[in-house]
């Protein structure tokens, strides 16, 4: 008889479009396997934690209840469990982020002759494939883009559960804590499908209008594999380059980080090792302004104040806080990240530290660093009418049209600005000359 299989869930919470556990089911017998590791869930954030359970709850619903949930480190209890159950194999979906990569390769040594089955990975492509000619990675985002479309992915795969045997085992409970946002497979493809049917036609232009919902609202989905890319992909239609282009950003940066674990961490251009950052007292004062979305500029108080109520920000937001925070606030771009990490019900350590990296100038694509975003201009362009600043900043909802986006015409009960634009553009220019030149 064929011993039982473990199909071990991490960053794959769906049951649809899933080769690991296409290839768990043909073993015979599955027991379904999701290890709540403190080493992941301490630093993920309450928001984050409370979308993964609601995520968990869904799949173990769709598994008949048959989920089973366990606490502690993987190492030991993977094996532990695969022992109780004689199982042969244990099946996953690649985790190629550098905290996975190490616990995977801990758990493979303890499972001793249980087979440990990698298949698929959270991307259409698996990081560390896209390479040169020469076999070097890609260190710039449009070639890689180009070679990652030749070298193509296969078709979403057909559900591998009908035939399944699934074994139940008593385990914990799922953590009570709910989020606000519906979560699970079933809530992803239905979004994916309100917005594939409707905003997507406009993507190229609505999606950089912060006071428009013209994005997908898919990354917290993605990033917990409620639906994988390649399913996203195989809908997409000629003219839907540019959604399929930030795909690609966010398999970009995960191939970055599958070759330079360090990036997560370190700049990736060490340059800047030597940039001069600002954290005095001065600094964290400021730092606590733009947490709090209280640096007295609208477009920035509004993205931060939208990351504390909604625990997600629009992308052009995303640039200008971060461009503020680490450009004008002279503040080093790792104290935003982890911020944003914090709170975000999407934080992804590959797309959050490579674009505060590529934000800061210090990343990939060698992002012109003098290119430094104007937080007056830029409101005004990107929320013409005011509309998404209101929304956000109460003390400004009596302020018409794109008057909010007027440093002096705001009312005294918003705070005055914490520093003054263009002289802090030219401070960080002159940063910048100091570390070029030397
Ligand atoms: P859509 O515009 O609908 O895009 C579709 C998908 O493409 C997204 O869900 C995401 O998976 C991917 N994508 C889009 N833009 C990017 C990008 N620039 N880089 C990588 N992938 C992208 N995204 C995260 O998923 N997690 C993060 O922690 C994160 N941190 C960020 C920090 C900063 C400073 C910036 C500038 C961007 C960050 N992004 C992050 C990228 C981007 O802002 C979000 O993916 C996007 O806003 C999510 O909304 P959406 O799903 O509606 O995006």
């Amino acid at each position: 008889m064929t011993p039982p299989a473990i199909m071990w869930f991490r960053r794959d919470l769906r049951l649809s479009d899933h080769p690991a556990l296409l290839a768990a089911a043909d073993a015979g017998e599955v027991l379904p396997l999701f290890v709540l590791d403190d080493r992941l869930l301490k630093p993920a954030g309450e928001p984050r934690r409370r979308f993964l359970y609601d995520c968990l709850r869904a799949l173990d619903h769709d598994l008949g209840g048959r989920l089973h949930i366990a606490h502690g480190d993987p190492v030991d209890i993977v094996p532990k469990i695969a022992g109780k159950i004689g199982a042969g194999s244990v099946h996953v979906s690649a985790d190629t982020a550098p905290y996975g990569r190490e616990r995977d390769e801990r758990v493979q040594k303890a499972l001793g002759d249980i087979d440990f089955v990698r298949i698929g990975s959270p991307y259409a492509v698996t990081p560390g494939r896209v390479r040169k000619q020469d076999g070097e990675p890609y260190r710039v985002f449009t070639p890689f883009r180009r070679a990652w479309l030749d070298h193509g992915w296969r078709k979403p795969a057909k559900s591998g559960v009908d035939s399944a045997r699934w074994i139940s085992l008593k385990g914990l409970k799922i953590p009570a804590a709910k989020s606000d946002y519906p979560a699970g497979e079933q809530a992803a493809l239905e979004v994916w499908q309100d917005f594939r049917d409707g905003p997507l036609a406009d993507y190229d232009t609505g999606r950089d209008r912060p006071d428009r919902d013209g994005t997908s609202h898919l990354s917290a989905y993605l990033r917990w594999g409620c639906v994988h890319p390649r399913t996203l992909l195989a809908d997409l239609k000629p003219g839907n380059e540019t959604f399929r282009s930030e795909l690609a950003w966010r398999e970009f940066y995960a191939d970055v980080l599958w070759h330079q674990p360090n990036t997560a961490r370190e700049n990736y251009d060490r340059k800047f090792d030597r940039f001069k950052h600002d954290t005095g007292k001065a600094a964290q004062q400021r730092f606590q302004a733009w947490c709090e979305g209280k640096t007295g500029y609208p477009v920035v108080d509004a993205g931060m104040r939208q990351l504390l109520a909604e625990n997600w920000m629009h992308n052009r937001v995303r640039m200008i806080v971060a461009s503020f925070l680490v450009k004008d606030l002279h503040v080093p771009w790792w104290w935003g990240a982890r911020h944003f990490m914090r709170h975000l019900i999407d934080g992804d350590l590959a797309s959050n530290q490579h674009n505060w990296q590529w934000v800061a100038g210090c990343g990939t694509d060698a992002a012109p660093y003098f290119r430094i975003f104007n937080p007056i201009t830029q409101g005004e362009k990107f929320d013409p009418n005011g509309d998404y600043v209101r929304k956000y900043v109460p003390e400004l909802r009596g302020v018409q049209g794109k008057t909010v986006h007027k440093l002096d015409k705001l009312p005294e009960e918003y705070p005055a600005p914490v520093v003054d634009h263009a002289h802090e553009r030219q401070v960080s220019l002159d940063r910048y000359d100091a570390i070029r030149t030397t």
